[in-house]
């Protein structure tokens, strides 16, 4: 067969073969098989259900995929083969939950950790001859700061070295880590893979079959394998994925014109901006721009918390990726103090951008008023 579009793998792949088999693959609960097959004890030899998902991102992503409980999960695994006294070096802007599990572990004495703008290209490259992981996230979650991964996974490492890549906000269709050169690309799967904001899942991939069997070992000992109703819900997720981000991106790349357009907001942070300080990167490495948006309300942290109060189609809450749209303030949370205090993290999802549009006016004035 020839080598088939990324739109028709998220469709086909993963599925029972065998005649009489149902299309598609079927929860399986179990924790225990017959002996004397391939799976004895599913924490160690999986389930048809994770497998499918690991299938479905492994090949989109042009390596082999392990599935975790959550993305969360999937990036401990990835610090997991750390030895103790590593150097780390994490973007100054970074998620949040990676971004404490780093500091926890450095608290614990378990690794270093260097920070560093993701923009500094400069900077990764020089760190990359003594790092032991390079923690990269492009774009980041909430600057949508863009890093040139083209260049930093070029860049020779230590030996042993590893460059992990956050993929989350890219996805697989839009940013190919590995291809770029990465060992690891991770994805937090609750988000655009899952699509639907009924699931927590996570995914690492790599091409490398040792290490991909390193962290299929760090699962199988911390016990973060997926819940195979979560997995089945991924599965489900993944077969729209492609029809889904082309219609949130399309939304988001109208939306964040037209935000900049708009008198009671200050700025608009989102890669496809002309004006973007990293939309030439994004355009070499990316095949589209994705559907996040951070933009700053006028007026402060009361004007934006007063704005998230008065969208209605919109919904007020945190997370991403979802066929809803979704809209929080960032510097609410506890820890992102440091972050724009009117800055609004936008989610852009599938509805009708005319009423996105619409409910973002009324919202905005409504602040105003
Ligand atoms: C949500 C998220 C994570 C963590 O994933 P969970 O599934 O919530 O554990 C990691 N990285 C990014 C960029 C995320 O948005």
């Amino acid at each position: 067969m020839h080598h088939i579009s990324p739109e028709s793998w998220l469709v086909s792949a993963g599925r029972p073969e065998e005649p009489g088999a149902p299309l598609n693959v079927p929860p399986v609960p179990a924790s225990n098989f017959l002996l004397g097959g391939e799976r004895e004890y599913s924490r160690g030899s999986g389930t048809p259900t994770w497998e499918a998902l690991e299938t479905i991102v492994g090949h989109l992503e042009e390596g082999g995929a392990v599935a975790f409980a959550s993305g969360m999960a999937a990036a401990a695994s990835v610090f997991d083969q750390l030895d103790t006294g590593a150097q780390v070096v994490l973007p100054d802007d970074c998620y949040h939950g990676v971004a404490e599990l780093a500091a926890d572990g450095e608290r614990k004495g378990r690794w270093r950790v260097a920070r560093i703008a993701v923009e500094d290209t400069a900077g990764w490259l020089a760190a990359a001859a003594e790092a032991d992981l390079l923690w990269l996230e492009s774009p980041t979650n909430p600057l949508l700061k863009v890093a040139d991964l083209k260049a930093i996974c070029a860049v020779p490492r230590k030996p042993g070295a590893l460059l992990a890549v956050d993929n989350t906000f890219a996805t697989p269709l839009i940013q190919k880590p590995l291809e770029l050169g990465a060992d690891i690309s991770m994805h937090s799967a609750s988000k655009f893979i899952g699509g639907h904001s009924d699931l927590l899942a996570g995914i690492v991939c790599a091409r490398d079959s040792e290490r991909l069997a390193a962290l299929r070992r760090s699962r199988t000992l911390a016990g973060a394998t997926p819940g195979t109703l979560e997995a089945w819900l991924a599965v489900r997720g993944a077969r729209t994925l492609a029809l889904r981000l082309e219609r949130a991106q399309q939304n988001a790349g109208r939306l964040a014109t037209w935000l900049q357009r708009h008198p009671r907001v200050e700025q608009v942070r989102y890669p496809g901006l002309p004006d973007h300080p990293g939309q030439a990167v994004a355009a070499g490495q990316m095949a589209g721009f994705g559907s996040m948006i951070s933009y700053d309300v006028a007026g402060g942290a009361d004007a934006a918390d007063a704005v998230c109060r008065n969208v209605r189609l919109i919904r007020h809450a945190s997370s991403l990726g979802a066929v809803e749209s979704t809209m929080e303030r960032r510097a609410a949370n506890a820890g992102q103090e440091h972050l724009p205090p009117s800055l609004l993290r936008l989610s852009v999802g599938i509805e009708s951008c005319t009423d996105l549009e619409a409910d973002l006016d009324q919202a905005l004035h409504a602040a105003s008023t």
